[in-house]
């Protein structure tokens, strides 16, 4: 359903080298909830902004939904809007001048979704994540968490095939990103996306992830279910990161 192989991303300027993203292979069966974990700079982002397009590998292919959306060799590079992807941030980059209903529905006019549909469409997603009654409100009337359920509302709208979350849950408090991991995992099981989700939070991709994907400094340390990852971590790195005593 997406895969990346062999995608490299070098950030190269006068000053220094960065190998942000080192050669990876990875990839996610359609339905499945990858978390991918690591400490801050270990190129999470960069890995999720090449799926979407929104930076270019410096090498490598990234394949989605069975077509080649990047291939640095064959000159393949398609545009982010037409990749099918939803996007969720830490910081819900809500338009602050649009109602919660126009942020939603902004997108699926872009789209092309039209009357009576698009209505309906924002309606039915508003309602999944519970926030109707939000409808008309501008997004500084709203909590964190309502934001961020808005911003999952905006990215579900055009029923993407896969969504990619960058730290969805860090933004907000202790107890809510506990009641937003569960919410999340219910839409995904009532909607049936593929999610690659980004956290450099043990507990959340334990808990979260069909699969754990752990990199370091640019590559991947180690992948497995998360009672495979936590029971047998491949390295001290590992053993440290996700926080098993030994
Ligand atoms: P965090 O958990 O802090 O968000 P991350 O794992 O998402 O970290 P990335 O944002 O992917 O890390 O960054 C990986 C490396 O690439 C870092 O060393 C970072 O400084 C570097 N980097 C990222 N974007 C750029 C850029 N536009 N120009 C130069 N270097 C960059
Ligand atoms: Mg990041």
């Amino acid at each position: 359903e997406a895969s990346v192989e062999d995608l490299s991303k070098s950030f190269i300027s006068k000053r220094r080298d960065v190998h942000a993203v080192r050669s990876i292979d990875l990839s996610i069966r359609k339905g499945e909830y990858v978390v991918v974990l690591g400490p801050s700079g270990c190129g999470k982002s960069t890995l999720m902004r090449c799926v979407a397009g929104l930076e270019r590998p410096t090498g490598g292919r990234v394949r989605l939904h069975g077509r080649t959306v990047f291939d640095q060799s064959a000159g393949v590079d398609v545009k982010p809007e037409a990749r099918n992807v939803g996007m969720v941030f830490q910081n819900y980059a809500l338009w602050p001048h649009m109602s919660v209903e126009a942020n939603v529905a902004y997108p699926l006019k872009r789209r092309g979704v039209r009357g009576q549909e698009r209505t309906q469409r924002v309606a039915e997603v508003l309602e999944t994540v519970e926030c109707s009654p939000l409808a008309k409100r501008l997004p500084a009337e709203l909590s964190g968490g309502q934001q961020q359920r808005v911003a999952l509302a905006r990215a579900l709208a055009s029923r993407p095939s896969l969504m990619l979350l960058d730290e969805p849950l860090s933004n907000l408090d202790a107890l809510l990103r506990v009641s937003l991991r569960s919410e999340l995992l219910r839409l995904h099981r009532e909607l049936g996306f593929t999610a690659l989700h980004i956290t450099h939070d043990q507990a959340e991709a334990l808990e979260m992830g069909d699969r754990v994907v752990l990199m370091r400094e640019g590559e991947i340390e180690q992948s497995g279910t998360p009672d495979e990852v936590y029971t047998r971590p491949a390295s001290p790195y590992a053993a440290t990161f996700l926080g098993v005593r030994n």
